[in-house]
């Protein structure tokens, strides 16, 4: 596909997850920073290896200003390494800034919460409306895969890939680390679908506003009750009746009256904060 690894330079680690660790890197050709993403496909069989380069090609298709831009792919044969190349984001992501601002006791901004909101809404809108497209579901929304860009907007980043990653179907009841954005229906292991990654992101929105997540408990057990109780602590006084209203309809339990992205999009208090070419 054009590009080798020759044609950049490491600069350090920035992030390390469960699907592989991620690099800023300089272009050569132009001095520009980029992130890749090394993924080592060693021990995966050509079934996994073929999902993954076609999980991959679709991200690439992904082209939205508030997603992570995937350039392309580099596979090192030898290493048995596929690298994804991507925009860099030098800001953080809302895992870190809802830690800084509850470390601080400091509320974050109504205002941030609505336009990120409206950001999101319409980087899910992008991959859930795809004409005569696969749709491509995020299944990973959560604070830390929402970054941030130089101008404070969001970029929705980490894509898809966990899926495969984690090997099949099964991923719901897989998942690693703890569920906090699982949904009631990926509770009952009802499937997965877009209103799964609506749920989610009533979650994040619960989450900027709360700084912590509605839903929690000491076991896994605990949580799961908790999720399905469908009840949560009130929002802070700080914000207002359009926030407390949209969180609702998000978290919503049952996923054909929870809320979808074009309605979101059209409440009056998302609506006038989308940028004015949307
Ligand atoms: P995973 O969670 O599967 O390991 P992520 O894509 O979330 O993969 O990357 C892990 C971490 O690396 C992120 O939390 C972030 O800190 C950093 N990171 C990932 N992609 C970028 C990027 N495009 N720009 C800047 N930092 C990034
Ligand atoms: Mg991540």
């Amino acid at each position: 596909n054009g590009s080798a690894l020759a044609d950049y330079e490491v600069v350090e680690v920035i992030g390390r997850g469960s699907s592989g660790v991620v690099k800023k890197v300089r272009r050569l050709r132009d001095g520009a920073s980029i992130a890749w993403k090394e993924i080592d496909f060693g021990d995966m069989c050509d079934v996994r290896k073929q999902m993954l380069l076609t999980e991959i090609n679709l991200i690439i298709q992904l082209r939205h200003c508030n997603i992570v831009r995937c350039y392309n792919y580099i596979i090192d044969r030898e290493a048995k390494r596929a690298y994804i190349i991507m925009e860099y984001c030098p800001n953080g992501d809302l895992a870190a800034l809802i830690k800084q601002h509850r470390r601080d006791k400091k509320y974050i901004p109504e205002d941030d919460i609505l336009r990120w909101l409206s950001q999101l809404a319409l980087a899910l809108r992008c991959c859930h409306c795809r004409q005569g497209v696969k749709a491509v579901l995020h299944r990973d929304l959560k604070p830390a895969n929402c970054f941030l860009d130089a101008g404070r907007s969001i970029k929705l980043g980490d894509f898809g890939l966990a899926r495969v990653l984690a090997g099949d179907a099964s991923f719901a009841s897989t998942y690693l680390g703890t569920p906090y954005y699982m949904s009631p229906e990926q509770v009952k292991l009802c499937g997965y679908t877009e209103k799964s990654d609506m749920w989610a992101l009533g979650v994040v929105a619960y989450e900027l506003a709360c700084l912590r997540p509605p839903f929690n408990g000491s076991t896994h057990d605990q949580l799961v009750a908790a999720i399905l109780s469908g009840s949560y602590r009130p929002l802070p006084d700080v914000y207002g009746e359009p926030l407390r209203s949209i969180i609702a309809d998000l978290l919503q339990p049952d996923p054909d009256r929870r809320i979808s992205v074009e309605q979101l999009l059209d409440r009056p208090s998302i609506r006038d904060r989308l940028p004015p070419d949307e």
